[in-house]
């Protein structure tokens, strides 16, 4: 079997809670260090990958909203949860022999590099993973809206958005047990059926860009692999 690439370039954002495991908090070690596995495989195959973390295993800005928190003030702490995610996940690519950088859109320059376009194409292009931390840095926003940001801005050949279940069905795959899963579907389409890809925000970013976005279960061995060597995996959102 071929095991040469579809892709050269890929966007992967990484949920908050993809890090948790069974865990109701925080971050899991053991989930950690598969993940780390799965991004070694396509990283070997010399696919420049580029990650986006999220940050709701720690700390998302609208949950303080019911405890009268000012809403900007709880997103830039949920800003700095993903920061925490991003140097967990930088060290586990590091102890597996990755390298890998983060870049941070809030400065803080003890811990990370800030986001600078050129650099992270320059570290792509070396074969690092760069990791994306503090989303988009700007309140009101979520790491999915940086996930369509930053693949634009590096080119990315598509996002893939990394989820608990196989794809994008037609029900709720936990609840209801006929649901069935799209191979594939355009942005119009998943309009139309009201199907939640993204938020509204980063989904009409990358419509509007034209950025394909693959959405697959992370927690399915081989599956990343699979994504990128162009084998059916997920499900395809397409213009
Ligand atoms: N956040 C923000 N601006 C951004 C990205 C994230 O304010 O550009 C804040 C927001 O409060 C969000 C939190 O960071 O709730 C964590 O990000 P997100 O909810 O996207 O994480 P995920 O759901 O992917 O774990």
């Amino acid at each position: 079997k071929s095991e040469t690439p579809k892709t050269k370039r890929i966007l992967l954002k990484l949920s908050g809670e993809a890090l948790m495991g069974d865990n109701a908090f925080g971050i899991s070690r053991d989930t950690l260090k598969s993940i780390v596995g799965e991004i070694k495989e396509v990283v070997d195959l010399s696919v420049q990958l580029a990650i986006v973390v999220g940050g709701g295993n720690i700390f998302r800005g609208v949950a303080l909203g019911s405890t009268g928190m000012d809403r900007a003030t709880g997103d830039y702490m949920g800003m700095l949860a993903t920061c925490m995610n991003a140097m967990a996940l930088q060290d586990a690519l590091r102890n597996a022999g990755v390298e890998a950088r983060v870049q941070c859109a809030l400065d803080i320059d003890q811990v990370a590099e800030p986001y600078i376009r050129g650099k992270a194409l320059s570290h792509l292009k070396k074969g690092r993973v760069v990791i994306f931390a503090a989303g988009t840095g700007n309140p009101f926003f979520t790491t999915d809206t940086a996930a369509a940001l930053r693949s634009a801005e590096i080119g990315a050949d598509m996002v893939l958005k990394a989820t608990q279940v196989d794809g994008v069905f037609t029900a709720d795959p936990k609840k209801d047990p006929n649901a069935k899963m799209y191979k594939s579907l355009t942005f119009d389409e998943a309009i139309q059926k009201k199907l939640k890809i993204l938020d509204a925000t980063a989904f009409t970013l990358c419509r509007d860009q034209g950025m394909p976005i693959r959405v697959f279960n992370l927690h399915k061995p081989g599956a990343l692999k699979r994504v990128v060597l162009g084998e059916d995996e997920g499900t395809l959102v397409h213009v």
